[in-house]
């Protein structure tokens, strides 16, 4: 078996390996309503559906009807 002459140095080696590293992304998913994409467990803007049900106006944050 071929054994190395030299140990590979940390430098080395890290900027090797990090071409696999996978870069953090925030998770988002497609709105059951409108199919705009919406991370989990957050209302959509959109169309203002959360989990199937309205509910907030389609506008979005900005007007909630018991204020009125
Ligand atoms: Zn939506």
């Amino acid at each position: 078996m071929a054994v190395p002459k030299q140990k590979k140095s940390r430098s080395k080696s890290r900027s090797r390996n990090a071409q696999n590293i996978k870069f953090a992304r925030p998770n988002v998913q497609g709105c059951v309503n409108c199919g705009t994409p919406v991370r989990p467990h957050h209302v959509c803007e959109e169309c203002g559906y959360f989990k199937d049900s309205p509910v907030l106006p389609a506008d979005g944050y900005s007007e909630y009807p018991e204020n009125e």
